[in-house]
């Protein structure tokens, strides 16, 4: 605790800081603990830290926590993990700082300020109804109309502040407003509500406080006092640009904060086809039981990604391929799991896994038959060394390998046909089991001895197909899950669609597969299965009972 109260300033302790060091650049990540991250954070998180990282500078992370009925202390626990785990830290113990901070630390500042600028005549509690003041504030085409509480006196003002924050006024009863231009062009400047009552606990202050600012009013205040040069956020705040600029200039003014003055920057939202993020409508998701739990791989939040497979490394590639504009787009999900590939294919370990099984039998390999086969760990590394696996008489291949009636352009197996067990020798089909319904059940093929892969003249047999196999004597049972989109629109919450009508029932199957004999499926590990995509272990998996999720297909199969 002591630590990170050292590095809180009041507003002196920071103009200190900014006056000994002026042309670093400080940034920062203010999310409000009432979710969890989601792709969209992810995004600001990168661009936040990114360009401190880059630039030299810091880049704090701020709970903007002036919003108490909906924030709780478990999602400021979240949001922590979710930042280290991106790869970035608010905190260095070398460096001797700590650059964690909450809004509500600030709300005695903001409380100071608002008097402040009540006694310089540029604030006044309004005592119309929310309701009056919304009428009253015009539109795009209609000016606003004065409050007839706009020319109070300022010690009324001043009297009323004093007994909402002493709890003495019911909620909506009056509000405290700037006192700026009702007239304004900019909806925004029509004399804002900078404080209301809300009767209400908060995660962190309990029962202290009554009032509470508007999130307008406290983020400027939060940056300045913190320093900040640069205030990230997203488009729909540009509006709000000139009323940050007018607070913080008026609040300077009155020797309240001293320069220089953090400036507001926007950037566009990142928005993706075929999900949805906002808060409230993954937190149905959640609660609706449409998914299990936030984590759940097919969220995209932090926490889902993660169990996903996506890795911090795939996340920071996919936003700096996107990069830093002003341009609204909805991006393609295939650009998402793009950019995981990318990281993945040079790294991940290769592994062989069935995912939909039919049994093959080389009919002229005796029972007890056994042989090592070898295959790289990553063709990209060939330092990393090879796996072994046996080859055995019976086989688990994939029932999508072989078709009793073969289309054009098949090559694959079918009767007649030869392709290479890969890693292994070249066999040709020789014919094939039916039960009872007419499934195919076995698949009997014949080896064709000197073909073995790395052995000379292993090529002597030119075949097309090269399938994958795991022995049915050693392959590990597993069970595998495979995800789809979660909705089947690209934009299911757009305009007055209801976004639940859109949830894709197939968006998760179940499988059981067979594994290459060796893997280690403790929780974590990934790889790439060959032919299949990249997959890794569930947090939930374990040697026993292993459990894998699929991060992606190696091809595109969104279009
Ligand atoms: P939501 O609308 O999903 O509830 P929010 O913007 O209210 O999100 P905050 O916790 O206030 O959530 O966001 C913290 C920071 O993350 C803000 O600076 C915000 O601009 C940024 N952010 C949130 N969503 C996105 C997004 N889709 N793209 C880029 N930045 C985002
Ligand atoms: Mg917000
Ligand atoms: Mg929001």
């Amino acid at each position: 605790e002591g630590k990170r109260w050292a590095g809180v300033p009041g507003p002196a302790a920071v103009q200190e800081k900014g006056a000994k060091d002026p042309a670093r650049i400080r940034t920062r990540f203010p999310p409000e603990p009432n979710g969890y991250l989601h792709i969209g954070h992810a995004k600001s998180i990168i661009i936040n830290f990114g360009l401190a990282r880059d630039y030299g500078g810091l880049c704090h992370l701020r709970f903007d926590d002036t919003n108490p009925e909906k924030e709780d202390q478990e999602y400021v626990d979240t949001i922590q993990d979710s930042v280290k785990w991106l790869g970035f830290d608010w905190e260095n113990k070398d460096k001797n700082y700590c650059n964690l901070y909450f809004a509500s630390d600030y709300f005695e500042y903001m409380y100071e300020f608002a008097i402040a600028l009540i006694k310089n005549g540029d604030a006044y509690i309004d005592q119309q109804s929310p309701e009056e003041m919304r009428q009253t504030r015009g539109t795009l085409t209609e000016p606003g109309i004065d409050s007839p509480w706009r020319n109070r006196p300022i010690e009324e003002s001043l009297t009323l502040f004093q007994e909402m924050r002493e709890g003495k006024h019911p909620n909506g009863s009056m509000a405290l407003r700037a006192k700026i231009n009702m007239q304004s062009p900019n909806i925004n400047m029509r004399d804002p509500v900078i404080y209301r009552i809300r009767h209400a606990s908060h995660h962190r202050t309990g029962d202290k406080w009554s009032i509470y600012p508007m999130y307008t009013y406290a983020h400027p205040i939060e940056d300045a006092l913190e320093g900040i040069t640069h205030s990230f956020c997203t488009l729909e705040f540009e509006d709000q640009r000139p009323f940050y600029d007018w607070l913080l200039a008026k609040l300077s003014e009155l020797g309240l904060l001293r320069h220089p003055l953090p400036h507001q920057y926007e950037f566009s939202r990142l928005n993706i086809k075929h999900i949805v993020t906002s808060k409230r409508k993954l937190l149905q998701l959640v609660n609706e039981g449409f998914v299990n739990g936030w984590d759940d791989p097919r969220m995209p939040t932090i926490v889902g990604l993660r169990r996903r497979g996506y890795t911090p490394a795939s996340l920071r590639l996919f936003v700096e391929r996107l990069g830093v504009s002003k341009s609204d787009s909805h991006i393609d999900y295939s650009v998402l799991e793009q950019a995981l590939r990318d990281d993945l294919d040079p790294i991940a370990p290769r592994a062989v896994a069935v995912l939909d099984p039919i049994k093959l039998v080389i009919t002229n390999l005796p029972e007890d038959y056994e042989e090592a086969c070898f295959a790289p760990i990553n063709p990209h590394q060939p330092e990393a060394g090879r796996r072994e696996f046996p080859l055995t008489r019976e086989l688990w291949i994939e029932r999508d390998d072989f078709r009793e009636d073969p289309p054009k352009k098949y090559f694959r197996l079918f009767p007649g046909n030869t392709v290479r067990l890969k890693y292994a020798y070249v066999v040709r089909c020789t014919g094939f089991v039916k039960n009872e319904q007419g499934k195919v059940t076995e698949v009997h093929v014949e080896y064709i001895p000197d073909t073995k892969s790395g052995t000379p003249g292993s090529d002597s047999v030119k075949v097309k197909g090269n399938i994958t196999w795991v022995s049915t004597k050693y392959a590990v049972p597993a069970t595998v899950n495979l995800y789809d989109r979660l909705f089947t629109d690209p934009a299911p919450d757009s305009g007055d669609k209801n976004f639940l009508d859109y949830l894709n029932p197939n968006s998760l199957t179940q499988v059981q597969a067979w594994l290459e004999p060796g893997i280690d499926t403790t929780a974590g590990h990934q790889w790439q299965f060959e032919r299949l995509g990249y997959f890794i272990a569930d947090p939930d998996s374990t040697k026993e009972k292993p459990i894998i999720n699929r991060s992606v297909t190696l091809r595109d199969s969104w279009v």
